[in-house]
């Protein structure tokens, strides 16, 4: 028999030192089925990490598996390039009922390869090419990927400490993180003193930023630490984007197809952007990225933006069925609503532990801010606690829970289940998280 341990010893002495999640949760999985994984000494845990958000309807659901089946059986082409088939036009015919009847009716979509990362870079490419302008503005704590470019237009400097001369004409403004507010002013004060920032970098000539070609973000940030763009915050970003003609990007990558309680994380705001980019859930596990753009902007030349893998098309089969159950259940509705549940049972623990100081987020993307109780950082908030958030990550885990971590300063517990979790689940990971927080901050 296999162990845990051969396989991971195995995985230290062969693979990169960059990997990460081995680190934090040190098994080889056997098999997965829902939300539940087995390692291969046969021990169960909940998965709250979910592929980073990818798997919108856990590990092996029928209606994934199937479609993969399907394909196999009918010997369809697996790999095409770009040419098209049936199984590709009815992924887009899924992907178009999905995104807002206002957005889809002049849309075009652009497939970009397989992760995430390829769509923000087609996002980029494109506002470029369509605007003449080189400028992008980004946002603290966002995170869009870790390709050159991408890494360029994420907010930590963490990674990219060791990289001399990314993408240069970024320029990052302030994300309306209420919690610790640039501006040291709480709520609707700092979000607009956030707006106003952004509004002189836009209409002053002297700001010293060129105009933009586009300004990108997360409607809900995901790396960052589940921080929500309140709505009436992204209305106005959106009529400041429209009053400059400036492009307005918004990364679904990990908050699209109903993860926060709405297909889309744009949609809580009623806004339309210019250019969606969607990956995680949209291939229903497997890779894949697209864009989605109004028609005007699709300035590509044959040629512009090309790869190899711009469209698997067992992705497109399984990300088809996905996005297809996740619609006519409803999964944006549960995330919501179960959402719900879990933000209520972490409000209340927050309240008993003072080491808890944020509870955050959207549906089913909760996040835990973890703090030290009597220090405060340089802006006088709250010092948050990096080692504190491990070590309540440690005591899930043991006790069979998945979770990340994540934020700005690596203390903020993530929730990210897939959207089909059940009610008996969403107790068992209140219990587990309870006991761990219990255990860490009694
Ligand atoms: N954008 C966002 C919002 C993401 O959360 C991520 C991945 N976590 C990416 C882009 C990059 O995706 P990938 O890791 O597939 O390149």
């Amino acid at each position: 028999e296999v162990s845990n341990t051969d396989l991971l010893q195995q995985q230290a002495n062969r693979e990169s030192s960059a990997r990460t999640y081995p680190r934090r949760f040190p098994l080889a999985i056997r098999h997965a089925k829902g939300l539940t994984v087995t390692d291969m000494d046969g021990k169960e845990y909940i998965d709250c990490l979910a592929g980073a958000g990818t798997l919108a309807l856990g590990h092996n659901h029928n209606v994934v598996t199937d479609a993969i089946r399907e394909m196999i059986d009918a010997n369809v082409p697996l790999h095409t390039l770009d040419i098209t088939t049936a199984t590709k036009e009815a992924f887009i015919d899924e992907l178009l009922v999905c995104l807002p009847a206002n957005f889809s009716r002049d849309a075009r979509v652009h497939f970009c390869g397989p992760t995430g990362a390829d769509g923000v870079e087609a996002a980029i490419k494109l506002a470029k090419i369509a605007t003449g302008r080189s400028t992008i503005l980004s946002f603290q704590g966002g995170y869009h990927g870790s390709t050159h470019a991408t890494m360029s237009l994420s907010g930590n400097l963490h990674q990219k400490g060791a990289l001399e001369g990314l993408v240069p004409n970024v320029h990052f403004m302030p994300y309306p993180y209420d919690y610790r507010c640039p501006f040291g002013l709480g709520g609707r004060a700092g979000e607009k003193a956030g707006l106003n920032f952004i509004r002189s970098v836009l209409g002053d000539p002297e700001s010293g930023v060129t105009k933009p070609a586009a300004i990108i973000l997360e409607a809900v940030q995901g790396e960052g630490g589940a921080i929500p763009a309140p709505d009436d915050w992204l209305k106005e970003l959106r009529q400041l984007t429209l009053e400059h003609d400036v492009l307005l990007i918004i990364d679904e990558v990990q908050t699209g197809f109903g993860r926060t309680g709405k297909l889309f994380a744009f949609e809580h705001s009623g806004i339309t952007p210019d250019i969606v980019v969607m990956s995680k859930a949209v291939g229903g596990g497997l890779p894949l990225s697209v864009i989605a753009y109004h028609r005007k902007y699709d300035k590509w030349q044959p040629g512009a933006h090309i790869g190899t893998f711009r469209g698997n098309q067992l992705a497109m089969a399984a990300g088809r069925n996905t996005l297809r159950y996740i619609r006519e259940n409803d999964l944006a509705g549960h995330a919501a609503a179960i959402g719900q549940q879990l933000a209520s049972a972490l409000r209340n623990l927050q309240t008993a532990f003072p080491q808890i100081g944020d509870v955050r987020g959207r549906g089913l993307m909760l996040g835990v801010e973890m703090i030290e109780d009597r220090t405060s950082d340089i802006q006088g908030y709250p010092k948050a606690d990096p080692a504190l958030a491990r070590s309540v990550q440690k005591s899930c885990f043991d006790r069979g829970l998945i979770l990340e971590v994540g934020g700005r300063h690596s203390a903020v517990l993530r929730f990210l289940p897939p959207l089909i979790i059940s009610n008996a689940e969403m107790l068992k990971i209140i219990d587990i998280f309870s006991d761990a927080i219990a255990e860490n901050c009694a």
